[in-house]
């Protein structure tokens, strides 16, 4: 028997956060969650409207935000307006900025460098959805131990310090040695010597010491480009490092124009910039930022 239809709103589909399921009289509902947050009363809201529009179960995504299943499609417009009124809209998923992911960083890590959930949302709220040749995955760490894997993104954004030794009298406890999973740090006949070729700028052996010698130089930001999971997995490369939340607010805004403007829609992001050479990319986004 041939299954008939439903009549559905195509304008919908065009929409990134909606995606045609397996069984293609459903489509799946892809939220969009900056950083992954959300408050206890909107993921309580987010339950409700689920249950309201028939969903069984809410699927967690990798990218930090929520996806309804199987949702019935003559079902999208009520249920679209409910997720934007609960503050948990409908979020991406094609060839645009996804959802940006984010560690919880300064705001609850002993490790935290930088703000990084302020910095998802400063992002989300300029790129969130530009219509791009490619998809453009941004995942930032708030330090080096990288917990979302934010170099294996198109933009991965890491938040770095760089430890400073004071001319202070060091006493040779080998503290700071300890805390150092880089060997970037050792204490010859008595007192500490940094190698910075080994360092990763993580700042672990800043705060452990007693006498304060060494300390932290100015958070800083380290941008890469190129990343990317799944099929053809691939390290992004370092394209600059800047000091500022604005500071990186711009080269994102520097990377996406070039994108737009220069990438194309038949393949990956990594792989063109390969073919182009990454040094010219570097090349042509620092002009940008300088001109
Ligand atoms: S990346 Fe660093 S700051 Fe972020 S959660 Fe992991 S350890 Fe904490
Ligand atoms: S900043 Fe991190 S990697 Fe560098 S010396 Fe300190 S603990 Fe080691
Ligand atoms: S820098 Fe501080 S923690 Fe490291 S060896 Fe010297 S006194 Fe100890």
């Amino acid at each position: 028997m041939v299954r008939q239809r439903r009549p559905i709103n195509q304008d919908l589909f065009s929409k990134g956060g909606i995606i045609t399921e397996r069984d293609p009289d459903f489509c799946i509902v892809r939220l969009r969650m900056p950083a992954g947050m959300i408050s206890p009363a909107q993921l309580k809201e987010v339950g409700e409207i689920a249950a309201r529009y028939g969903v069984e179960k809410v699927h967690l995504t990798t990218r930090q935000t929520m996806e309804f299943p199987h949702v019935d499609p003559s079902k999208l417009e009520p249920l679209l307006a409910d997720l934007e009124k609960n503050g948990t809209p409908l979020g991406a998923e094609r060839q645009e900025v996804v959802n940006v992911t984010s560690c919880l960083g300064t705001r609850n890590c002993k490790f935290g460098i930088i703000d990084s959930v302020a910095l998802a949302e400063e992002i989300d709220k300029k790129f969130f959805g530009k219509d791009l040749p490619v998809k453009v995955r941004i995942a930032i760490s708030s330090c080096p131990n990288g917990c979302e894997s934010e170099r294996l993104n198109e933009i991965g954004i890491t938040g770095i310090q760089k430890p400073i030794r004071d001319p202070g009298l060091c006493t040779g406890c080998g503290t700071c040695c300890h805390y150092c999973r880089e060997k970037a740090i050792e204490v010859i006949d008595g007192i500490v010597v940094l190698h910075p070729g080994k360092c990763m700028e993580c700042g672990f052996c800043i705060l452990p010491c007693p006498f304060h010698i060494i300390q932290g130089a100015p958070p800083e930001y380290k941008i890469t480009v190129g990343g990317h999971r799944g099929r053809h997995p691939k390290i992004g490369r370092h394209l600059i490092t800047v000091k500022t939340q604005e500071d990186v607010i711009r080269v994102v805004d520097k990377i996406i124009y070039w994108i737009y403007r220069q990438a194309s829609t038949d393949m990956m992001l990594p792989e063109q910039l390969d073919e182009l050479e990454f040094d010219k990319f570097k090349q042509s986004i620092t002009q940008m930022i300088e001109g």
